[in-house]
């Protein structure tokens, strides 16, 4: 385990357990750092208390970072907390208007655009400035951000989000270049999806993580999440430990198993442009069975038919319906 004892951080974008922020939190307090907290809003204070207390934070303060005046306050209460000096700053902040993480790119309006870039990567630059004489005094630093391949690639549903870490990726580097001199670390590490509180705004996120599962080098991401049956158009796993997953909304469809829920409530109102697989099926002397027979007999005899029909035509993205079900 990495030694810290004696550090001062700062780590700014803790909501709960699941976020990425805590998860950087808990090894740097194991390793014997002092952590301070800042949390955005009334409304998670309570939860963010209880795990800065685990850490035995000094600090606990709220933060827009959308306000510069509050980014100065929060640096002058850390400087009075840690005796003028800082060594750690966790950056771990993104926000975008959830209408913006599905649908087109190109449908962004510009109140939202600028929104997802102040929040997102603007932040880091002023929450840096507020840092630096505090890292100064202490003899340098170490400034860590969290980015996504999004600002590399154009990755579907991710939209301004994308735009918004390409932003801070640049802003990294360029921070990394003037506070390099005072001996200020300033690094980006472009995680992998996460299932926390920010990820369940992004459609489609279940796809990433499946894609990152068949990929990613070592293999260890979701190895515990069966590869099948999935949702044949957001590949999220439905069986295995997925209650997860139907909490967020992606459980099978029981509309159509081949869905999970999500991809289901968001098709097409109204009908849709689809493949139609057409079954034929050849029930010759089918008159004369319902003649001689009982009509249970007869629905005996051709209920193999239509199940074995309905199975098809399930494989092809069919939807079950009443009538089949009863047979
Ligand atoms: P999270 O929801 O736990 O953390 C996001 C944090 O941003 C929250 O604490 C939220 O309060 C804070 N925040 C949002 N708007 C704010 C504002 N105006 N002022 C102050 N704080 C604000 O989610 P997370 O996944 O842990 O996200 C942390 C970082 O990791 C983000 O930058 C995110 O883009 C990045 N990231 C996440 C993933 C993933 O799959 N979860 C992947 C790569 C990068």
């Amino acid at each position: 385990m990495a030694d810290f004892t004696g550090k001062r951080g700062l780590v700014l974008g803790v909501a709960n357990r699941r976020s990425i922020a805590w998860a950087i939190a808990q090894k740097l307090a194991a390793g014997g750092a002092t952590l301070a907290f800042t949390y955005q809003g009334e409304r998670i204070e309570k939860s963010v208390r209880e795990l800065a207390e685990s850490v035995s934070s000094p600090l606990l303060t709220e933060c827009d970072v959308r306000s510069d005046e509050g980014v100065e306050r929060v640096f002058s209460e850390v400087g009075d907390a840690f005796g003028g000096e800082l060594d750690l700053l966790v950056h771990s902040v993104a926000f975008a208007d959830a209408r913006d993480l599905e649908g087109r790119f190109t449908d962004t309006p510009r109140d939202r655009f600028w929104l997802a870039l102040d929040v997102s990567a603007y932040s880091l630059v002023s929450a840096a400035r507020a840092a630096e004489p505090l890292m100064e005094a202490a003899g340098g630093g170490s400034i860590l951000t969290m980015t996504y391949l999004g600002g590399e690639r154009a990755v579907p549903h991710y939209n301004v989000m994308g735009v918004a870490k390409a932003a801070l990726d640049a802003s990294m580097r360029y921070l990394a270049w003037d506070l390099g001199r005072k001996n200020i670390r300033v690094n980006a590490v472009s995680a992998g999806p996460v299932r926390t509180l920010a990820a369940r705004s992004i459609a489609g996120f279940p796809t990433m993580e499946a894609i990152v599962e068949e990929r990613a080098p070592l293999r260890r991401v979701m190895r515990f999440i069966p590869k099948s049956p999935r949702c044949k158009l957001c590949n999220v796993p439905f069986a295995g430990p997925d209650r997860v997953f139907r909490l967020a909304g992606f459980g099978q469809s029981r509309k159509n198993p081949n869905m999970c829920t999500a991809c289901f409530e968001r098709a097409p109102v109204g009908g849709a442009e689809i493949e139609v697989g057409v079954l034929f099926g050849d029930v010759r002397g089918y008159t004369a069975l319902v003649e001689s027979a009982s009509p249970e007999e007869a629905a005996t005899l051709l209920a193999p038919f239509y199940r074995a029909a309905r199975d098809a035509l399930m494989r092809k993205d069919g939807s079950s319906t009443s009538s089949w079900e009863t047979r």
